[in-house]
């Protein structure tokens, strides 16, 4: 079980996005793993789609890059209420590698975790 990158839900499978992070990148020069729930990565291939997308100057939460983050509505399971919408912010590159492994996801040509 690993816990997705972005809602913190625990999934016994997680979609893994490759993502280059400045911060880290002498250690990890090809960029690192961030898991990410199906309903996650869904969200942001819906954010990519739209033409209305909210930019604002942040921190994106999966590479740590400060500066153009798309905003993207989260859905982090509540105990309470069942889910409780959060703002994440995903810098555009990653945004759209995101949206590029979901549509793999879905046609079934993603390769198994780490080969590719
Ligand atoms: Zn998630």
């Amino acid at each position: 079980m690993a816990d997705c990158d972005l809602c913190g839900r625990s999934e016994p499978t997680l979609i893994p996005v490759r993502v280059k992070v400045p911060t880290y990148s002498y250690v990890y020069p090809e960029g690192m793993w961030r898991n990410l729930c199906e309903r996650c990565l869904e969200l942001c291939a819906e954010t990519e789609r739209r033409m209305d997308k909210k930019i604002v100057e942040g921190k994106c939460n999966l590479s740590l890059v400060e500066g153009d983050v798309v905003e993207v509505e989260i859905e982090i399971p509540s105990f309470s209420k069942g889910v409780r919408r959060e703002k994440m912010y995903i810098a555009p590159d990653v945004l759209k590698e995101c949206a590029r492994v979901y549509d793999r996801y879905k046609k079934g040509t993603l390769p198994p975790f780490g080969e590719f």
